[in-house]
């Protein structure tokens, strides 16, 4: 093992690599000598000599897996041959692999055959062994004896995506995760001195000297970032900055080539979120792209580079010119830009990735008009946004899309894009970042929807299709969901159904828990986990209409209207009889609400039967963490059915009378979040979860969704005002009248038009 390799293992940390981190916690505590028994019956382990670099690193996180010292690797020269008692890694191609080994192997797959008290593991490639490095438990015990045969392990899809981590090295993540292509932050510092001069000559002589200056330190990282890649056998990605908006790319060299080119400059349409930093109709603008992207490219040294385009989308021009010629439609303005980048990287043999999604459906925010094409209801379709991409661009730019059908989750319908866009080889996207069920804070599977949507997926994309996932925590600091003993499940359960969407659902809980909790908690902490799934879908939508991106409270009721817009999973014709304002409706959202609750209970039972089986570190931080979902749960489901309740007011008093009935149940919601609200989030600073590389004191980002007072209040004192406007002060029991005490709001919330979208 390198030595960045040793380093990187040297992290505390219990997840699905558990068996890694044991080794790890031997070596950092003095010494592979205190390690424990070796946790299978094979001693050695064997490489060829001279073997790839990924080999090798298979070789070592296999032993770290099974608890052998890194000695224990032993080389091989000449053929691959049975050695009792031993793991032989081997390929395809390797003399000696007998073709009943070799034969069944598909795509980078691998496959395992025991013989003569030995185990033979045979890859497509030197990183399909990291592959098998990663999940020896599914083939180690696969029978010493010949008799159990061959066991073949093939991916389900041919392109499994990823992204880098700065705690883990490429082999690792590999290992992990069974991904065979990575994204990873390969930047570059471009002045355009070569390409355009004209626009260099008008930077500041800082930004020069800045620019030029970061140059070599740009390609010594990304050289040795690469090299880190491709030594795991793997590709990798550089990611353009994010969206298509160059103003926010290189603020400095557009304004230095605006001052050369100023016909370039975009005229945005009136009112419009979408930007139009640039004129597509101009040609300077598409030599600055050109020269911009094809820099990018050669000073990241990556296979390829990854495209987005929402949701800082700079193209959107209607001037005369764009008007006349189309590019005023977003569907011409992808395939200008696409058709550009593609003509740029295809001479560098580089390959292209787009990610095709968009964002919600189509709102005012503010003073400003969110298009969000791409979700139908009043834009166009997702097909027909991207479809002259789809059709005229060439087939091998890997098109990626999200599953959901509307931004993220929780449990939204399924992409209506994904397969239509053959000849594309098309990638499902995962984003697992816990954005709308929590920021990863609470307990939140959504491995059922990854189950069926996974099968679904490959059904549509093929064997030749690719599957990603984006992990991670959303605006989290200090956060690995690598290491996360609750919602590491997720890309756990991603990297199982990569490979087959007919995993069982059972064995993958099984295995998943078995490798972080002690044996009698390990079914205790799957049955929590699987219970949080409905209970995270419908704390946080009520009937599946959404609430914020990033899981906070709103702030009031304007923000919170337009979340139900903006993040609406259900925004089909057929479903707006359950926004109607009455109380059948308002029965719905309780039942649903009340129904979220009792989940959660579930889930603490569980916990129950678990705790005297768990660590005193796992205890607490999982009762903590269950705390948290708990107490953030009945304030937002409160102020869920309390907004039904005032929609309802409010549409009765647009047809001047009301509901008094509504007193009793506000006023309880408002003391219900009253009396909850300070119990948010509590947490001793000391305490560490294994998630986090600090104690819970030192996060650069507190625990905190924010709070529901001032949206509770709001709703309260509105739907109290709606009452009296028709029944005066006298007829409203006194005993359900609260005051509306001047509530120290936020000065963000106070105005939702600068609450970002997300
Ligand atoms: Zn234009």
């Amino acid at each position: 093992m390198s030595d960045e390799l040793r380093t990187s293992f040297a992290v505390d940390r219990r997840t699905f690599l558990k068996a890694a981190s044991l080794a790890t916690v031997a070596a950092t505590a003095g010494g592979l000598e205190a390690l424990a028994e070796p946790s299978s019956r094979y001693t050695r382990i064997h490489v060829p000599a001279g073997a790839h670099p990924a080999m090798r690193s298979a070789a070592e996180i296999l032993a770290g897996k099974i608890g052998l010292k890194y000695d224990a690797i032993a080389e091989y020269r000449g053929s691959a041959a049975h050695h009792r008692g031993g793991i032989v890694l081997a390929l395809k191609e390797t003399r000696g692999v007998p073709a009943s080994l070799s034969g069944p192997i598909l795509r980078d797959g691998y496959a395992a055959m025991a013989e003569d008290g030995g185990l033979m593991v045979c890859g497509a490639r030197p990183r399909s062994l990291l592959f098998a490095a990663g999940e020896p438990h599914h083939w180690i015990d696969r029978g010493i004896d010949s008799k159990a045969g061959v066991w073949a392990r093939n991916p389900d899809f041919t392109l499994r995506l990823s992204g880098w981590h700065p705690r883990y090295k490429a082999a690792e993540l590999a290992a992990m995760l069974g991904a065979n292509t990575f994204t990873a932050p390969l930047r570059a510092s471009i002045s355009l001195r070569e390409q355009m001069p004209e626009v260099y000559a008008k930077l500041s002589a800082d930004e020069r000297q800045r620019l030029d200056a970061g140059v070599e330190e740009a390609m010594t990282r990304n050289a040795a970032m690469v090299k880190e890649f491709h030594d795991a056998d793997l590709t990798v990605f550089s990611e353009l900055p994010y969206g298509n908006n160059f103003s926010r790319w290189s603020p400095a060299l557009y304004e230095a080539f605006l001052a050369v080119y100023p016909s370039a400059k975009g005229v945005p349409e009136e009112h419009s979120w979408e930007k139009a930093a640039l004129c597509p109709s101009d040609p300077a603008t598409w030599k600055l792209l050109d020269a911009y992207i094809g820099e990018w490219a050669r000073q990241s040294q990556a296979d390829g580079i990854a495209a987005t385009f929402w949701d800082q989308y700079g193209m959107f021009c209607h001037d005369p010119r764009c008007k006349a010629n189309g590019l005023d439609q977003f569907k011409n303005e992808l395939y200008e830009s696409i058709s550009h980048y593609y003509a740029v990287m295809k001479p560098m043999g580089k390959q292209l990735h787009l990610r095709t999604w968009s964002s919600g459906c189509p709102h005012w925010l503010g003073d400003q008009y969110v298009h969000a094409p791409g979700y139908g209801q009043f834009s166009e379709s997702h097909y027909e946004l991207w479809s002259r991409v789809a059709t005229e661009t060439p087939g091998e730019i890997l098109m990626q899309t999200k599953v959901y059908h509307s931004d993220c989750e929780p449990d939204p319908p399924f992409s209506t894009m994904l397969g239509k866009c053959k000849p594309h080889i098309e990638i499902v996207e995962y984003q697992d970042v816990g954005q709308t069920i929590g920021r990863q804070y609470f307990p939140a599977s959504v491995v059922n929807y990854m189950a069926w949507t996974m099968k679904k997926a490959l059904g549509l994309v093929g064997h030749e299709g690719g599957a990603e996932i984006g992990a991670g925590g959303t605006m989290q600091t200090n956060y690995d969901v690598y290491a996360d003993i609750l919602n590491g499940c997720k890309a756990y359960a991603w990297r199982e159904l990569s490979w087959d969407v007919n995993a069982d659902l059972d064995k993958l809980w099984a295995d998943w828990a078995g490798q972080i909790y002690a044996p009698q908690a390990a079914p205790h902490m799957a049955k929590a986990m699987q219970l949080s799934e409905d209970a995270v879908y419908k704390t946080f939508s009520p009937l599946g209409f959404g609430s914020a991106t990033n899981s906070d409270f709103a702030g009031d009721i304007a923000r919170r209207e337009t979340l139900l817009r903006y993040t609406n999973r259900n925004y089909l014709p057929e479903y707006t009889k359950f926004l109607e304002p009455t109380t059948e409706n308002i029965d719905l959202v309780v039942a649903e609400k009340q129904k979220a609750l009792a989940d959660i209970d579930a889930m603490f039972e569980a916990l129950e039967a678990a705790k005297p089986y768990l660590t005193a570190a796992e205890r607490q931080e999982i009762e903590t963490r269950f705390d948290w979902l708990r107490e953030f749960a009945i304030c937002n489901v409160t102020l869920d059915m309390s907004l039904w309740r005032f929609r309802y007011l409010r549409a009765q008093a647009a047809m001047l009378t009301t509901d008094p009935a509504q007193l009793k149940p506000l006023a309880e919601a408002w003391d219900t979040v009253a009396k909850h609200a300070p119990l948010l989030f509590r947490y001793d600073p000391a305490q560490k979860f294994t998630c986090y590389d600090v104690p819970l004191g030192q996060l650069r980002r507190k625990p905190d969704l924010g709070t529901p007072l001032p949206l509770m209040h709001e709703i309260y004192a509105r739907s109290l005002a709606f009452m009296e406007e028709s029944v005066g002060p006298d007829y409203l029991p006194q005993e359900y009248i609260r005051t509306t005490v001047s509530i120290n709001v936020p000065t963000e919330m106070q105005h939702p038009s600068r609450l970002k979208n997300d």
